[in-house]
């Protein structure tokens, strides 16, 4: 019988400025995180949960150490917690830990001796087949939990096995069906609907009238259509509660069944895919069942690469990054267990990547388009081909808006299918999803990815292939493909070259000399020279250079000198790389014909994928940025002219004011015109569906419901949207107190700062903090989080933790009285129903960004009313981020905006109910505290 073996180690949490040591032998000390620190460095490596958030608190970096989350990673692949004592606790079946740091820091060695006796009682199953082997193959390279792993699966002289690591070995294999026929055209009634929505939601649910009304409107966007081009478009706005996820997955699964057809589920953010993805366990309880017909579909940069996976273990064998072993024997054990690889936002905790560096497990994903498809020796076992087809014959399938814009744009991704049915939800971000969808970028980061992708990675350690290399199979001993090939590598030489970042600011000239970054022909850099031009007319033209901000533009007229003629350069350069491709893509789709009698299936599939892959990855951007710099050689528009598209330039920085990227951009005025043009218009029917799809403002109804649909290319659809509404069904005045406090001047540091800490310790912590700017964020973080940690309410922050945004969340929504601090991207990313999000700061109004683009938008679209326009923006993003503090009946919450120049007509944006009382901030503290701690929750 395995033992369990502990590590001799002492354990440590870290908070803010101090830290707890539960030592060996049972000592419990609180300390300055400064003494902590010498003091650990005195002891054994300690147990602590996340090494790089636990070190940046600590201060100085002390290695090693046992980080409890690669033995759960380890010990529960696919598995996730959030990164704290508490996070591991629930995730153990253990009570979590109360009584501060010290009473977590002594939960530490309880929780490894949990996580151990797991692997002792489940020795024997399938997925610890090879446990023992690669533990200590993870061990030679370091990885201090090996000898305790091995030991308690009963194997403590375990061989190090490099074949545990050949993961690709152990998985299944998919297999290729016949293409479906197209669906019928079946309609769904409004009582069918909600039959299905009660059948659904079983005898004992409760009743929600709202709830089956919108499954009946909803079912209208299922209806056949009856005109081409002119799909049935339904817009139904459903308030906070009403239970919309399986209003429309109730006729979206009736049309489904019915038409022996897929129904696409669209949302903004990853959350709400994972949330669709549990709900639909009412539809399909049956896990397998679930996994058939439900999928869900992301870009295939999100799904573990085997084949990257191999060259990274065959890297680090091979002892050039010998310690990049530990997370690949990680992630080997996941893959076993994963419901579909996905390395972003799966089954994989976020933490991971914290961990051991994004770049060690992003990398193992296809970014870069190099997937070789049939040629791959782990085709037949690829995580990205097992999605493509399981959602070829899925009913549902679950996608993002970026995703199935680009797949209506380009007719298909990885193949040629083109849902016809789709549903919208978080519907209010189609404006902008399309906006980033159907834009262009001509930035040196773009086109040395392009070089990158044709040329390979041109020296250095990466493992990058180059196109010649992925396609030789192809086009070897073929001139006629061979030749257009070569022309376009040769060509592609005009791309930027390694090391272009460092030549950036070297002085343009409209002739340039020979430099580091020309083309081998002795040609200046076309592409390099181009950006070096514009990089000094941005600099030029900005009126302050404030360096606060990540990127600075200006507009791309009147051009600076010599940017017309390296416009007309590039394009020519260009040119000369776009030709040969377009031959080279013709000759070889023409195999498909010429040779169609004897050609294998797998070259066939090959084919068509390069085919794909080289209109993607290359023709397409090169044709869009052709385009361009054509467009540069325009007279300069007379002032009040509306654009149907809108250039200009912008420079981006990074840490530390260092310049990243400069590039040319383009985006449509209305980016709803593709969207209407290139999705909805082919579709049959589309439901778009938010809580917040209109502005209330106090405007007439009708004015509110146009501006909505604007926002989602309506108006572009022959016949008029269907609109419905459904009330959210909370009691808004007794459940929320919401305040616009009058004394606070955000623009002092030291002002803010008290604000949020008087507040966060009114609510007893459970408090979001939002900014629209990362330096004041960062300012209150430093001031305020010592004392509340002092108070027993942990603050958390973007920007300042070593983890990402999911994890920061995750951590939120388990530690009841944690604070959280973030700027506008946790707007929207945060779902924490109950008493762990009972309070919402707003440092100041979330206005728009008052960017190049920004300024056309509000002169053009806003029908001569500039300033209407920014309202609406502003009140809808209130009116989003208000929505985060009620998910349930029986949550309560407050909301606070600290910038006293609130004009009141932004105050409508809340629902009907919310009383805005302007006051002081000592009142707001005062009523904070009350309306909480007379809460039944609180
Ligand atoms: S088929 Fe492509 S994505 Fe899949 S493992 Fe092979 S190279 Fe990677």
């Amino acid at each position: 019988m395995a033992r369990i073996a502990l590590p001799d180690s002492p354990a440590v949490v870290a908070g803010h400025g101090r830290a707890a040591i539960f030592t060996a032998d049972g000592e419990l000390l609180l300390l300055p995180a400064a003494e902590a620190a010498a003091r650990l460095r005195a002891l054994p490596p300690p147990l602590l949960i996340h090494a790089p958030a636990t070190f940046r608190r600590l201060g100085p970096r002390v290695m090693p150490a046992f980080d409890l989350l690669e033995l759960f990673a380890f010990v529960l692949p696919a598995r996730t917690a959030a990164p704290t004592p508490r996070g591991l606790a629930l995730a153990l079946d253990f009570d979590p830990p109360h009584g501060g740091l010290e009473a977590e820091a002594a939960m530490l060695p309880e929780l490894v001796a949990a996580l151990l006796h797991r692997l002792v009682q489940g020795a024997d199953i399938a997925l610890n087949r090879d446990a023992a082997g690669l533990a200590a193959r993870m061990g030679q390279a370091g990885w201090c939990w090996a000898p305790f792993v091995t030991a308690a699966l009963g194997r403590p002289d375990a061989a190090p096995s490099s074949e545990a690591l050949r993961v690709w070995k152990r998985l299944p294999e998919w297999e290729d069906t016949a293409p479906l026929p197209p669906p019928s055209a079946h309609p769904v009634s409004d009582a069918e609907a909600r039959s299905r929505l009660a059948a659904m939601l079983g005898p004992h649910a409760e009743q929600r009238p709202g709830q089956a009304d919108y499954a009946g409107a909803a079912a209208a966007a299922f209806a056949p259509r009856e005109t081409r081009g002119d799909p049935h478009l339904v817009l139904a706005e459903a308030g906070t509660g009403t239970g919309k996820t399986l209003g429309y997955l109730a006729p979206a699964s009736l049309w489904s069944e019915k038409n022996h057809g897929s129904v696409w589920i669209s949302t903004f953010t990853r959350h709400l895919q994972r949330q669709i993805d549990a709900e639909l366990a009412h539809l399909f309880p049956d896990p397998s069942e679930r996994h058939k017909r439900v999928v869900v579909r992301k870009g295939r940069e999100n799904y573990l690469c085997l084949l990257n996976l191999e060259d990274a273990l065959k890297s680090s064998t091979s002892g050039m990054a010998p310690a990049s072993l530990i997370p690949l024997g990680l992630i080997t054990r996941w893959a076993l267990v994963t419901n579909d690889g996905d390395i972003q936002g799966g089954d994989l905790p976020g933490w991971l990547s914290e961990l051991f560096g994004t770049p060690v497990i992003l990398g193992l994903a296809d970014r870069r388009g190099e997937c070789i498809h049939a040629a791959c020796p782990h085709w037949r076992r690829c995580f990205v081909e097992h999605t493509i087809r399981r959602a070829r014959t899925a009913q549902l399938v679950v996608a993002n808006h970026a995703l199935v814009m680009t797949q209506a744009a380009w007719g298909g991704l990885d193949d040629s299918v083109v849902p016809t049915r789709y549903v919208f939800d978080e519907g209010h971000h189609v404006f902008d999803a399309a906006d980033s969808a159907f834009s262009a970028e001509l930035s040196g980061l773009e086109t040395g990815e392009l070089r990158r992708w044709l040329l390979g990675a041109e020296g250095g350690r990466s493992r990058a292939r180059g196109l010649k290399r992925r396609i030789e199979e192809l086009v070897a001993a073929r001139p006629m493909l061979e030749t257009p090939l070569d022309a376009a590598l040769q060509a592609a030489r005009a791309l930027p070259a390694p090391g272009w970042h460092g030549r950036l600011g070297d002085t343009p000239t409209p002739t340039l000399p020979r430099s580091a970054g020309e083309g081998e022909t002795g040609r200046p850099n076309a592409t390099e020279d181009f950006l070096r031009l514009i990089r000094h007319q941005v600099l030029a033209r900005i009126l302050e250079d404030d360096y606060s901000r990540g990127s600075v533009e200006c507009d791309v007229y009147p051009l600076g000198p010599g940017v017309a003629e390296a416009a007309d350069r590039l394009a020519r350069a260009l040119a000369r790389i776009a030709g040969p491709i377009a031959t080279l893509r013709e000759r070889l789709l023409a195999r498909l014909d010429e040779e169609a009698d004897d050609m294998d299936a797998a070259t066939r599939n090959r084919i068509e994928a390069t085919g794909r892959s080289l209109n993607r990855r290359a023709l397409n951007p090169l044709s869009a940025w052709q385009n361009m710099l054509h467009a540069l050689a325009d007279q300069q528009p007379a002032p009040g002219t509306r654009p149907s598209q809108v250039l200009f330039l912008r420079l981006m920085r990074g840490e530390g004011r260092r310049e990243i990227d400069v590039g040319l951009h383009r985006h449509w005025l209305d980016p709803t015109i593709p969207f209407a043009a290139s999705l909805a218009a082919p579709a049959q029917g589309l439901l778009v569906t938010s809580a917040t799809l209109r502005d209330a403002g106090g405007l007439d109804p009708e004015v509110a419901w146009e501006a909505a649909e604007a926002r989602v290319g309506a108006p572009h659809l022959p016949s008029p949207a269907i609109r419905a509404a459904v009330a959210s069904p909370f009691d808004y005045a007794a459940q929320t107190r919401a305040f616009v406090v009058t004394d606070v001047v955000t623009g002092d540091v030291a002002q803010l700062a008290a604000a949020y800490r008087t507040l966060f310790l009114a609510s007893g912590g459970g408090a979001l903090g939002l900014f629209t700017a990362i330096r004041r964020l960062q300012a209150v973080h430093v001031r305020i989080a010592p004392e509340l940690e002092a108070a027993g309410i942990p603050l958390y922050a973007q920007h300042v933790d070593a983890m990402g945004n999911a994890t920061l969340v995750d951590i939120f929504r388990t530690e009841e009285e944690s604070c959280l601090l973030g700027t506008d991207a946790m707007r929207d990313g945060v779902d924490v129903p109950g008493r762990a999000l009972r309070l919402v700061v707003f440092e100041k109004v979330p206005w728009p960004r008052p960017d190049i683009l920004h300024r056309e938008r509000r002169i053009h679209l806003s029908d001569g009313d500039p300033k209407a326009y920014d309202d609406r923006i502003a009140r809808l993003r209130l009116r989003q981020a208000f929505g985060r503090l009620i998910r349930r009946a029986t949550d309560r919450g407050v909301f606070v905006l600290l910038d006293r120049q609130t004009p009141s007509r932004l105050l409508s944006a809340f629902p009907a109910g919310v009383t805005i009382r302007r006051v002081g901030l000592a009142e707001a503290v005062k009523q904070t505290r009350a309306f909480l701690l007379e809460s039944p929750n609180a």
